[in-house]
């Protein structure tokens, strides 16, 4: 009876996975489906606890299953609360590390377990093996990976490249493998210290794996691990028999997957040349002052841009980066409202890969209560273009730079763009001539029809409402 109560649970849990996934895909049921998941994670968690039994006998040891809960749920809340939304993608990272580390953790247990079992001969239990190792070197890879990842993008860690770095990487690839293949074909005297020399080069390839990976592309790659830790769970999910956890480990496999060749697609680059290229890494082509001279830039003043905008028929704001630094977003939505209350038509313009994970753009600007029927993805806005007053860029750069479709030579050249250009006037707002992420100079703030207006993006835009409401 228990037992087709806890079947139950992991059903329920199964579907309000696929459901809250679905869920996530759209900015206005984002939220709903990520508390649906949690609900149905939950019921598959205390079902666990409190009706699985083995041969009669149920889990127990409730003392460290619930304090370990306890410290979790404080660590995490407390994390989630303070995390700044620029640095999601570290946290991310950092959350997907312990998950990779969780399903390594579980293979050592259960390597452990089939020793003992096995009495040393391992070989009547090849396929259990298998999926063992599979669990210990993808979560490895996972964990060390992601904790590289979060190490750079915090800044604590730099990029290292040296010549060779991508063969040493294969070796140890291959070192890995021909072990798990002697492990389990080969029935070593010893075979704990093979299955500990993998999880130690595993580890060490994870470290090698992400260290030459240029830091602009640190998201794609937090991505491509949240699809390993994703499988590295389901080898778990195998092991246990458990159906929920094969199913939320498959999930996050495949939604980490596409998610990769997503962003992969949308700065039209290869995976390949995502993991080798060190794109955004230390060498950035203009020095910090600022781009390569190729002109002068036109500013425009805060009186004018302000009887520019409240005097247009329709505005579209692009958001980027800049405007999460700034946190800004308040600002901005009230800056819309008040030109929408003057008989302007306000849009956004949403690039795919503007700011620094996927949807980061939706989620600011979801902050602040923009209505999500605002916000234009980039074809859609690209067409609206020319029938557009006014296009303000709030500390966006790289999603609006011409040399994307110009320049062969540049590293973004074939990224879809916001073809900004095609509005009456562009104003750019960003506080310097610095380059954004890729390190590239931007031609675009050179054009005839662009107007810079430097300034921090959200004292800029709160001078700006002043300057409207003054009109
Ligand atoms: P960029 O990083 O290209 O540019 C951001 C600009 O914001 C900078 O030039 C900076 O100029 C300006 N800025 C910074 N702080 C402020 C502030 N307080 N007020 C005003 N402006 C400010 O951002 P984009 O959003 O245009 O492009 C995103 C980049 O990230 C792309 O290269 C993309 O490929 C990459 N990327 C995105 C991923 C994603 O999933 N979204 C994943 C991987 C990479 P200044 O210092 O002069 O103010």
């Amino acid at each position: 009876m228990e037992l087709s109560i806890l079947t139950f649970c992991y059903l329920i849990a199964s579907v309000t996975f696929i459901l809250g996934l679905k869920m996530l895909s759209n900015p206005a049921t984002a939220r709903k489906g990520n508390l649906v998941a949690a609900a149905g994670m939950t019921i598959a968690i205390i079902g666990t606890i409190f009706l699985y039994e083995e041969e009669g006998v149920k889990l127990g040891n409730y003392g460290w299953i619930f304090g370990g809960i306890a410290i979790g749920a404080i660590v995490g809340t407390l994390a989630a609360k303070k995390v700044k939304m620029t640095a999601m993608p570290e946290m991310v990272s950092m959350f997907n590390g312990m998950g990779g580390a969780c399903a390594a953790l579980i293979s050592i247990v259960e390597f452990n377990h089939l020793v003992h079992e096995a009495d040393g001969d391992l070989s009547s239990h090849i396929p259990t093996l298998l999926i063992i190792l599979l669990g210990l070197i993808i979560g490895s890879v996972s964990f060390a990976g992601s904790m590289i990842a979060w190490g750079k993008l915090n800044g604590k860690i730099k990029d290292i490249v040296f010549p060779g770095q991508h063969l040493l990487n294969i070796g140890l690839l291959l070192v890995i493998l021909a072990l798990a293949v002697y492990l389990m074909g080969w029935a070593p005297a010893n075979p704990s210290v093979i299955f500990y020399a993998i999880f130690a080069i595993s580890i060490l390839y994870g470290v090698f794996f992400v260290m030459p990976i240029g830091g602009a592309d640190m998201p794609v790659v937090i991505s491509l691990l949240n699809s390993f830790t994703g499988v590295a769970a389901a080898c778990g999910g195998f092991l246990y028999d458990n159906k929920v956890m094969l199913t939320g480990g498959i999930l996050v496999g495949a939604a980490g997957t596409l998610l990769t060749i997503l962003m992969c697609k949308a700065m039209n680059r290869s995976l390949t040349n995502v993991l080798i290229g060190s794109f955004g890494g230390g060498h950035k082509e203009a020095g910090p002052a600022g781009a390569k001279q190729q002109g002068s830039v036109k500013e425009i003043s805060l009186s004018d841009t302000a009887v520019v905008m409240a005097y247009a028929s329709k505005v579209y704001i692009v958001p980027g980066y800049g405007l999460a630094v700034a946190q800004a977003q308040h600002a901005c939505h009230e800056l819309e409202k008040l030109l929408e209350a003057k008989g302007v038509e306000v849009k956004y313009a949403i690039h795919p890969v503007a700011g620094r994970m996927p949807g980061h753009m939706n989620v600011l600007l979801a902050e602040a209560d923009v209505p999500y029927d605002k916000l234009q993805e980039m074809e859609h806005a690209n067409e609206e273009f020319a029938a557009t007053d006014v296009v303000l860029i709030l500390g966006a750069n790289d999603v609006v730079n011409p040399a994307a479709k110009t320049d062969p030579s540049s590293p973004i050249y074939g990224m879809p763009i916001l073809d900004v250009e095609l509005a009456k006037n562009v104003i750019v707002n960003k506080r310097s001539m610095k380059p954004g992420y890729a390190g590239i100079e931007n031609d675009l703030f050179f054009r005839p029809k662009t107007s810079m207006l430097f300034g921090d993006a959200k004292k800029v835009l709160q001078d700006l409402i002043a300057e409207i409401k003054n009109l």
